[in-house]
């Protein structure tokens, strides 16, 4: 389908060339509104995209209200994101996932990396939850759905419409069922494990799958361990060292709800005799099991992004390096640190200079093991370094 219906959005010069280079957004002050005013476009409206001697670089979608005015949806002018090119990359998202895994439970569609910016769809077997953060995605809310009745075939979709980036894009927040009846709770399963899981009260989409692939490392070091999972939520990496055979996990979390979700997944596990669960804040109970001199083979931290914007780096790399030092302070002679850090604005290598750091306060020899990342169900992009967000390091932690 030849695409001369569509409006024009054209770049100014020289700003053709992030895009040709491979990022696909386009920022409000990189557009000719000259030539192609913002304001002329709808929310969320499809538009073909020119540099400034009129060179198509693709179709898109432009929100003129937002600082990211447009996102690039394809390099050829033919196709446009409706219902067809929709399911074709559900599918090939699709593929990806059931080749890794022997399960339904995964991040189906992760934005920018599955070439479905502003989109996210989590599967929980025949149920699933889906996350719209841009308005020219929101705007096909409906081929959405029907795409993914046909590349799936769920028995419900849950629209989980209410992160704070919509805001951004001037969209209202918002929770509710598109079509099915949403259960109140879901089981998965992972590395054999079941997690009981609430949809629709849960945080963020329910579950945590990016962390998949280090807590399935957790396991190589669980054996006959002391464990302590600090900021457990359900209970993911906590249950995985019960199951892989630690001799007592301690799971702590400042939440009632993930507390009763631990407390129930143990159960659902037959992993009772070996869990406890304290429903505690981090800091404080760090603080606590210090005083009272006890003392574990291996602490996992896996705190929810202490920075959150650019402005608040220094503060919050403190906050982690505090964080981690507490949780040295709790570890045997020969202790292993699960440190993890899910905020983008935390490089990798300032992640490591904090264990470096921590471990000279606390006058430890600290030797770095294993690096952990995002599971392969959250893709990056190469050329948007925000979609590559998760670290994780294994340290052990000696004597000096
Ligand atoms: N480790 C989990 C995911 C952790 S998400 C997994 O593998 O699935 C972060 C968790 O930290 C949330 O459950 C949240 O309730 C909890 N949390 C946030 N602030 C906290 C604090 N100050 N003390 C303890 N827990 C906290």
């Amino acid at each position: 389908m030849p695409n001369d219906t569509l409006p024009i959005l054209r770049l100014k010069k020289n700003e053709d060339r992030r895009l040709r280079a491979g990022h696909i957004w386009i920022f409000s002050n990189e557009v000719d509104t000259q030539a192609t005013p913002l304001t002329a476009f709808e929310s969320g409206q499809a538009a073909i995209i020119e540099d400034a001697k009129g060179h198509v670089l693709g179709t898109g979608y432009v929100n003129p209200h937002a600082l990211i005015c447009a996102r690039l949806v394809s390099r050829d002018q033919r196709y446009v994101l409706d219902q067809s090119l929709l399911t074709h990359r559900l599918n090939i998202a699709l593929a990806l996932r059931a080749r890794l895994f022997p399960e339904p439970f995964y991040r189906l569609v992760f934005g920018d990396a599955d070439a479905l910016p502003g989109l996210v769809v989590d599967r929980y077997g025949d149920v699933l939850v889906v996350q719209i953060t841009a308005a020219g995605m929101e705007r096909v809310k409906d081929e959405i759905l029907a795409a993914l009745s046909k590349v799936i075939r769920p028995t419900a979709i849950w629209l989980r419409n209410d992160s704070s980036i919509r805001a951004l894009e001037g969209l209202p927040s918002y929770s509710e069922a598109a079509f099915g009846n949403v259960p109140e709770t879901v089981e998965l399963v992972e590395h054999g494990l079941r997690f009981e899981v609430r949809l629709r009260t849960g945080q963020k989409t329910g579950w945590f799958y990016d962390q998949r692939m280090n807590r399935a490392r957790l396991r190589a070091y669980a054996k006959g361990a002391r464990v302590l999972d600090v900021f457990s939520y359900l209970g993911g990496f906590g249950l995985n060292a019960a199951a892989a055979g630690a001799a007592s996990v301690m799971c702590v979390d400042s939440s009632a709800a993930a507390v009763a979700g631990i407390t129930r997944n143990a159960e659902l596990n037959g992993l009772s005799d070996r869990v406890t669960v304290e429903q505690d804040d981090a800091f404080e109970l760090l603080r606590r099991l210090r005083a009272e001199r006890e003392r574990f083979d291996i602490v996992v931290l896996d705190p929810p992004a202490l920075i959150k914007r650019k402005k608040d780096i220094k503060e919050g790399t403190l906050a982690y390096r505090r964080l981690n030092q507490m949780a040295m302070q709790v570890l045997g002679k020969d202790g292993i640190l699960v440190s993890c850090s899910c905020s983008y604005h935390l490089a990798r290598e300032s992640l490591r200079d904090v264990l470096l750091q921590a471990s000279r306060h606390v006058d430890r020899f600290l030797a770095l093991i294993e690096e952990g990342h995002q599971a392969p169900d959250h893709p990056v992009h190469p050329a948007i370094p925000e979609t590559a967000y998760l670290k994780a390091f294994i340290a052990r932690l000696l004597p000096n």
